[in-house]
């Protein structure tokens, strides 16, 4: 990686209202320049969604990027790119459903727990949705909290929970 993008994190992109593809697709966009760089990308796929179930599937992937920011920078970027991709305040549901979420999983190997922002993820080592794109980067990335690979925390879901399809 060049100098310029000093930093290395993984964000979940994921959509589940209107043309879900192509707002996760603006949501990729987005993050590219701005003081970063997308290095590498999932596949997308057609996940059922977990925490409030009365909603529609979703579409997701994770992306890595290099970036310059830090990251508050970072989560503030995330935050104007959704806001850009027609997220709006309307969106009362907590875990409802939305226009474009942008979701920083993993920035190096930061270990951070604030008011607005937790690092890693707070609820990704239980997520089929994060994990499974996630292991097809890199599936030997350690969690820096729980020290154990993604793919291990993958295969230690419960099987058959959390449908997860390969879209394209
Ligand atoms: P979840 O965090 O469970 O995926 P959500 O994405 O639906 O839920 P949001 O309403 O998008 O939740 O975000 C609520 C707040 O979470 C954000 O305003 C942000 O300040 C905070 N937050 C904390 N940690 C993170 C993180 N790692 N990535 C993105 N936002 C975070
Ligand atoms: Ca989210
Ligand atoms: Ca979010």
């Amino acid at each position: 990686m060049t100098d310029q993008f000093q930093h290395t994190a993984y964000i979940c992109v994921g959509s589940n209202i209107g043309d879900k593809l192509l707002n996760c697709q603006k949501g990729i966009a987005g993050l590219t320049g701005n003081g970063q760089c997308v290095l590498e990308q999932s596949p997308f796929y057609m996940t059922e969604p977990v925490d409030y179930e009365d909603q529609d599937w979703f579409i997701n992937a994770v992306i890595k990027i290099g970036t310059a920011l830090d990251p508050f920078q970072l989560l503030d970027l995330l935050k104007s790119v959704e806001k850009n991709a027609g997220r709006c305040s309307r969106e009362k549901i907590r875990f409802g459903p939305r226009m474009l979420d942008l979701d920083i999983i993993l920035y190096d190997n930061t270990v951070m727990n604030t008011d607005r922002l937790t690092i890693p993820h707070p609820r990704m080592h239980e997520r089929r949705f994060v994990l499974q794109p996630l292991c097809d980067i890199d599936f030997s990335i350690i969690h820096p909290v729980f020290r154990r690979e993604m793919q291990y925390l993958l295969n230690h879901l419960t099987p058959g929970e959390q449908k997860v399809v390969q879209y394209r």
